[in-house]
């Protein structure tokens, strides 16, 4: 849409931005392409990123065992479509899913798709809690951080042979839009980088408030992870969403400044 609108020039400053990132952190983009702040335009436009969102969505419901009991999928559906409408990108068809795994875990993937480890419910003492978590990650796709990564890491994989087709009208060819997605499912259990991590909660205090929720449990989610991440068996969520202080004080000033 952004770029429908841009002009000559405005591409040509969208190139140049992308070449400086290249030239300037190519090598740790290759590593973690999510704690890269190099550049921050997005020229993947929203039809490629649902089709992208689509087919990761195909490629982990084969990696993971879906939960196979529908109430709870149900449910945690139900509170994750409350939250969504009240998103700054409510119009995408979001899906929240529920895998059946031990691991204590939640991501994103692009386009608004959502997953939820039967792990991390476990550990969950209410339903302000569970929006706590589908609430952050719903933060991530409103600031399109999947999205931004897959972005760093397919141009410093393909280069600028990429770019062209990145730019063009028509969106990601089919064959791109499955290469995308492969890539895109892997890069899901990296590290989010501390702004990623902000901006999600930032948006998650936000859209709880006016779902009705409580975002003070987000409060109470980081303390508890916080705790347990020096325990026995840390957390896997630790490893893709780090918990801090930092976060617990930049949550409580946004519940402070809230109307
Ligand atoms: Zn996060």
């Amino acid at each position: 849409m952004e770029r429908r609108a841009g002009a000559a020039g405005k591409r040509l400053l969208i190139v140049f931005v992308l070449l400086s990132a290249m030239l300037a952190g190519g090598q740790a983009e290759a590593q973690n392409p999510f704690t890269s702040t190099a550049y921050d335009p997005v020229f993947i436009g929203e039809k490629s990123e649902i089709e992208i969102g689509k087919n990761t969505d195909e490629q982990l419901r084969q990696k993971y065992r879906i939960s196979t009991d529908r109430q709870l999928n149900q449910r945690i559906n139900a509170i994750g479509q409350k939250l969504a409408a009240r998103s700054e990108r409510s119009n995408l068809a979001y899906s929240f899913t529920v895998i059946d795994d031990e691991l204590v875990n939640a991501f994103a993937a692009p386009g608004g798709y959502i997953y939820i480890t039967t792990g991390i419910l476990k550990k969950l003492k209410s339903e302000h809690e569970i929006a706590g978590v589908l609430g952050h990650e719903i933060g991530h796709v409103v600031h399109k951080h999947s999205l931004k990564a897959l972005q760093r890491q397919m141009l410093a994989q393909f280069g600028l042979s990429i770019m062209g087709a990145m730019l063009g009208d028509g969106g990601l060819s089919g064959s791109l839009i499955v290469k995308a997605s492969e890539i895109s499912a892997g890069l899901l259990l990296l590290r989010n980088s501390r702004e990623n991590e902000l901006q999600a909660d930032a948006e998650g205090v936000r859209i709880m408030h006016a779902a009705g929720y409580n975002p003070r449990a987000m409060i109470d989610i980081q303390r508890m992870l916080l705790k347990e991440a020096g325990g026995k068996n840390p957390p896997a969520i630790i490893s893709t969403h780090p918990p801090s202080q930092e976060r617990i004080d930049a949550i409580e000033q946004a519940i402070r400044n809230m109307p």
